[in-house]
């Protein structure tokens, strides 16, 4: 075997998901702007899934460089423990008010595996600060993405997810089905009485699970859901880090199914994709469990840079973006030209599913494609798109102009029809 310090690239990086002794060298990025990626040779990518969605008003947008260049001068960042700041009051109290629910409280950590771990917490210490030992399970669903961390590997898709190899040494959770049809809504309430009292919550994705495949599902099954855990007397937690800030259409998905959950988690695009930040808000339901005269009812949780100044800042310049430049009437203007754009995918023998919600447009391959493959054809055309499984999909900064959205879906529609003419050959 090869030694890592053998590589002729020199490099000391350890990259994400990657078997780096095989894989081709990663391309080297210089700088960013709108929706471009600057690569160290010059050529220049058209971003087509602005960084794992969280560059939303495309890079270096200059009113949010603006608010963090002025918060960097007054105070880069100050601990969060026994003090507090502007910035992350302001941007609490903003956040309560534009999620749907009576949320109250908001737990800022620093990246959506956490905020979910801390979303986690919340729901079981909630039940073990009444009392009840036995609520430390949680309901998550097949297809489900939320996190690397330990605790969040437990509530991914146990077989499809990218943790199976951990099986053994996860906690065990209880993974069912969403309920879209009859069948699994019997499956669900079957669950429900088996497990019923040793559950804290149930964890979802709203409308898209995103990194398990980018599967949609309809309104009603986030209305299924939050009856489910209304009549088992526990929480609904939503994680929005993928879909929430625009992504589906409406600022945040639950919205579309006209409910409220327990506890929401956020991040990804929260501060414009410019710093990690993430934010568990949770509602009186939750909260009540912990105001008590009693110090270990507190939640036990405190991470380093919470709150921090600087991404506090980016993220209430950012949310000052959506109003001001109505981005919004962009993802509606963004979906139906993902429609109309990667609609030529629909023929070809190759493809099993084309499908759009909002600002995300995905092409469903059928059999596995060679990703590395398509991955080099698309960068060859000047896009960056990173395909994963059998998934190629567009989650473009909500500002793209229709030339670069057309340059996008032209490059997809381009290298479908390529490998369609490589299976043939
Ligand atoms: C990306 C993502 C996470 C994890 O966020 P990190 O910042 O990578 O830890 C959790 N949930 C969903 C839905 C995500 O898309």
């Amino acid at each position: 075997m090869m030694s890592p310090s053998d590589q002729a690239d020199g490099s000391r990086l350890w990259l994400p998901y990657t078997q780096m002794q095989i894989a081709a060298p990663p391309l080297r990025a210089a700088r960013t702007y709108g929706t471009r990626i600057v690569l160290e040779d010059g050529r220049e990518l058209v971003d087509g899934i602005a960084s794992w969605w969280t560059a939303c008003h495309g890079y270096n947008h200059p009113a949010i460089m603006e608010a963090m260049r002025e918060q960097l001068a007054r105070m880069p960042h100050v601990m969060l423990g026994g003090l507090v700041h502007d910035p992350a009051e302001t941007l609490a109290s903003r956040l309560c008010a534009i999620v749907p629910g009576a949320m109250e409280r908001v737990f800022f950590s620093d990246s959506g595996s956490v905020a979910v771990e801390v979303a986690m917490k919340m729901a079981i210490q909630h039940w073990l600060n009444r009392g009840d030992r036995r609520r430390s399970k949680i309901l998550a669903f097949r297809g489900g993405y939320h996190g690397d961390t330990f605790a969040t590997m437990a509530v991914c898709d146990p077989e499809e997810g990218m943790h199976s190899l951990f099986q053994g040494v996860l906690p065990q959770h209880v993974i069912a089905d969403l309920p879209c049809d009859d069948a699994s809504q019997a499956r669900l309430a079957d669950i429900l009485n088996r497990y019923g009292d040793e559950l804290a919550a149930i964890l979802v994705e709203p409308l898209v699970q995103g990194a398990g495949g980018m599967r949609f599902h309809a309104p009603d099954v986030l209305r299924c859901l939050r009856a489910a855990a209304d009549q088992a007397g526990i929480f609904l937690i939503l994680d929005e880090v993928f879909t929430g800030f625009g992504r589906t259409g409406s600022m945040f998905a639950c919205e579309q199914a006209g409910i409220a959950a327990d506890i929401v988690v956020l991040s990804k695009a929260l501060t414009g994709g410019v710093s990690p930040l993430a934010a568990t808000l949770a509602n009186g339901k939750v909260t009540a469990a912990f105001w008590s005269d009693r110090p270990d009812h507190a939640l036990m949780h405190g991470p380093t840079y919470m709150g921090h100044a600087l991404g506090c800042a980016a993220a209430l310049a950012s949310l000052d973006l959506f109003v001001q430049e109505d981005r919004l009437a962009q993802v509606a203007a963004i979906s139906a030209q993902l429609e109309t754009g990667l609609s030529p995918c629909r023929g070809s023998r190759l493809v099993r599913d084309v499908r759009v919600m909002g600002a995300i447009g995905v092409v469903e391959l059928d059999p596995m494609p060679p990703l590395a493959d398509i991955k080099a054809r698309l960068v060859e055309r000047g896009v960056w798109v990173r395909p994963f499984r059998n998934i190629i999909y567009l989650t473009p900064a909500l500002i793209i102009g229709k030339g670069d959205l057309a340059h996008l879906t032209g490059a997809v529609c381009a290298v479908v029809d390529e490998l369609k003419a490589c299976k043939t050959a």
